[in-house]
C-alpha cells in the first residue's frame, strides 16, 4: 500500500454482530473516482470462509427472526429509516466520494433507501394473505406469507445505498436473515447502511455485510445450499452466471440486470421538454443508470431541430467533481468503466455513426486524476450497430431518425434488454398504444426513463430481468412464499363431495 496507508481507515465484515476481519487478512482500496490520490477506505478482501461464517450467522438467526412478529420487526426498520433520513447529507458525500456522481444523485440515492425503507416498514402490518370460501362446510382455506430463510444479496456500486435498501429492507420485514455482499467500487456506502440497521437495533446475526470480490465471495454466497434465495442486480453476463450456479439447488433467483432504454419523440412532442428529458435520462449519473435513456429515437419531421438543441445543451453540460455545486456531471466510475466508454466510442465511429460532439477523455487541470469523460451524442445511427444494441454504461447516447411511430416503436423493442422506455408525444393514443407495445417493465409519458417511485414494481423483462420485480409489494413475492392452509373444524371425515342431500 502506498505511504498514505497510515492515514488509510480499514473498515470490516459484520458477521454475526460483530465487525470483524476477513480470514485472509488481505484488503483492498476504494478510491474516489474523481481524485484517485483520495483513498476512502480500505476494506476486507473476503474468501468463501468469511461468507461461510456469515450464512452460518444467518441461519442460525433466522430460527429467532422469523418469529419475530412482523409489525415488531417493522418497528425497527422505521427507526433505521429515520436514522438514514437525519444522515442524508453526509451519507450522500461519502458515496459521492466513493463513485462519483454529483451530490443531488447521491442525495436522492439515499432518499430512496429512506422511501423505501419506510415504505417497506409500513408492510410489517400488511403482507395480506387470501381468505377463501372452503369446498367443504365446516372448514376454512386460506394462504399466508412465509419467510424462505437465509437470503444473498448481491448488488451493484451505481447505487450504492438505493439498491441494496431495494433488497435488504423487504428481505428483513418479511422475516429472512440476510447476507450482503456490495460491489468493490462501492463498500463505505453499504457498511454505512449495515452501520445504522445494527444501531436501530437489528438483532445479531439478522444482517451480514462481507465485502469482496464476485469471483471469491458473490459465487459462494450462490452456491451456498443454506441460501433459499438469491437477489442480484448487476450486468446481464454475471446474473447468468449466477443462474446457472443457483439452479442446482433449486433457490429462487430474483434478477435485475443491463438495459439499454429509449426514448421515443414524436413529431408532436413538447421539444424543449424532451431535450430536457434526454439530457437528464441520458447523462445523469455520468450515464451510468440501468434506466439510462442511451438510444433516443427521433421523427424525422423533428429530428434536425431537437438534435441542435440536444447537441448544443450536451456540450454545456459542467463536467467535474461531483462534490463541486457547479458540476452537472462527474467522473465514470473506474478505469474500466472509462476504458470500457472509450472503446464503445471507437466502435461507434468505426460502424460509421457521425460523433455530434464529446468522443475524448477529459485529461489535465481538474481532469488530471480521474476518470472523467466528455458527454457524448452520436447522430445518425442504424439500429442495428453495436452503440444502438449493447450497453456501453457511459454518458453516449445514440441518436436515430424514423419515419413514424411503428417505426420507433419497433426500434425501441429491438434490442435484447426490457427494462424503461419513454415516449414524447401530445397525442393520448399513441402513448397508450406505445405503452402497451413496449416489451419493458417501466414506462414514462412525456417524461425520461429515470424516476422510478419505490412503491411501484421496478425491473425488467427478457435479458434485463427474471420476471421478478423489487419495490412496491412485488417485492415482497419476491422475498416469500405462500402456504395454502385448510382448517376443518368439523370433528369429522368430510368428504370432497357433498351429496345433494347436505346443501
Ligand atoms: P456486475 O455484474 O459486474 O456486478 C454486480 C455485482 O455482482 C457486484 O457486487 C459483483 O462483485 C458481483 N459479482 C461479480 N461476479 C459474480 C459472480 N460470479 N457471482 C456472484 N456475484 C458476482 O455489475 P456492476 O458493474 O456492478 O453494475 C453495472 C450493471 O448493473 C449494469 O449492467 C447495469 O445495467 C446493471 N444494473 C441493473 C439494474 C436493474 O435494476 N436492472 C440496476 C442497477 C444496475
Amino acid at each position: 500500500m502506498s505511504t498514505s496507508a497510515a492515514r488509510t481507515t480499514t473498515f470490516h465484515n459484520f458477521i454475526d454482530g460483530a465487525w470483524v476481519a476477513s480470514v485472509s487478512g488481505d484488503l483492498f482500496e476504494d478510491r474516489n473516482p474523481a481524485d484517485t490520490d483520495d483513498v476512502v477506505g480500505a476494506f476486507q478482501k473476503s474468501t468463501a470462509a468469511d461468507v461461510a461464517n456469515a450464512i452460518d450467522a444467518a441461519r442460525l438467526a433466522y430460527e429467532r427472526w422469523r418469529l419475530v412478529p412482523a409489525p415488531k420487526r417493522a418497528e425497527l426498520l422505521f427507526r433505521a429509516a429515520q436514522l438514514v433520513a437525519d444522515r442524508k447529507d453526509p451519507l450522500a458525500r461519502e458515496m459521492t466520494r466513493e463513485m462519483g456522481k454529483v451530490l443531488d444523485e447521491t442525495r436522492g440515492d439515499v432518499q430512496e433507501a429512506i422511501d423505501m425503507t419506510f415504505f417497506m416498514a409500513g408492510e410489517g402490518r400488511r403482507q395480506y394473505g387470501q381468505t377463501v370460501p372452503s369446498e367443504l362446510r365446516d372448514k376454512f382455506a386460506l394462504s399466508i406469507r412465509q419467510p424462505m430463510g437465509v437470503a444473498s444479496i448481491i448488488t451493484p456500486w451505481n447505487f450504492p445505498m438505493a439498491i441494496p435498501s431495494w433488497k435488504i429492507i423487504p428481505a428483513l420485514v418479511c422475516g429472512n436473515t440476510i447476507v450482503f455482499k456490495p460491489a468493490t467500487l462501492t463498500p463505505l456506502s453499504a457498511l454505512n447502511f449495515v452501520k445504522i440497521l445494527e444501531e436501530a437495533g437489528i438483532p445479531r446475526g439478522v444482517v451480514n455485510l462481507v465485502t469482496g470480490g464476485g469471483g471469491d465471495v458473490g459465487t459462494a454466497m450462490v452456491i451456498n445450499d443454506t441460501v433459499r434465495i438469491v437477489s442480484f442486480t448487476g450486468s446481464t453476463d454475471v446474473g447468468r452466471t449466477v443462474s446457472e450456479h443457483a439452479a442446482p439447488s433449486f433457490k429462487k433467483v430474483h434478477l435485475e440486470m443491463g438495459g439499454k432504454n429509449v426514448i421515443m419523440i414524436m413529431d408532436d412532442a413538447n421539444l424543449e421538454l424532451a431535450v430536457e428529458g434526454c439530457l437528464w435520462g441520458g447523462f445523469g449519473t455520468s450515464g451510468q443508470r440501468c434506466t439510462a435513456a442511451s438510444r433516443v429515437v427521433v421523427h424525422e419531421k423533428v429530428y434536425d431541430s431537437f438534435l441542435d438543441q440536444f447537441v448544443s445543451r450536451a456540450k454545456a453540460l459542467r463536467v467535474g467533481d461531483g462534490l463541486r455545486p457547479e458540476t452537472q456531471m462527474g467522473p465514470v466510475v473506474s478505469a474500466g468503466q472509462l476504458e470500457t466508454v472509450m472503446k464503445y466510442v471507437e466502435i461507434g465511429r468505426e460502424e460509421g455513426a457521425k460523433l455530434a460532439c464529446g468522443g475524448h477523455r477529459l485529461t489535465g487541470g481538474p481532469y488530471a486524476k480521474g476518470f472523467f469523460h466528455e458527454p457524448t451524442v452520436f447522430a445518425d445511427v442504424a439500429p442495428s450497430m453495436r452503440i444502438a444494441q449493447e450497453e456501453i454504461f457511459g454518458p453516449v447516447v445514440s441518436v436515430m431518425p424514423c419515419r413514424s411511430f411503428d417505426e420507433a416503436v419497433a426500434i425501441g423493442n429491438g434490442v435484447q434488454y426490457g427494462l424503461s422506455a419513454s415516449i414524447y408525444t401530445q397525442d393520448v393514443n399513441r402513448a397508450f398504444a406505445a405503452m402497451r407495445d413496449m416489451y419493458t417493465g417501466i414506462f414514462y409519458v412525456n417524461a425520461p426513463t429515470i424516476g422510478a417511485e419505490v412503491h411501484l414494481p421496478f425491473g425488467g423483462t427478457k435479458a434485463t430481468g427474471n420476471g421478478h420485480r423489487e419495490a412496491g409489494t412485488a417485492a415482497l413475492d419476491v422475498f416469500s412464499e405462500w402456504k395454502s392452509v385448510y382448517v376443518d373444524f368439523s370433528g369429522r371425515l368430510q368428504r370432497a363431495q357433498i351429496d345433494a342431500t347436505e346443501l
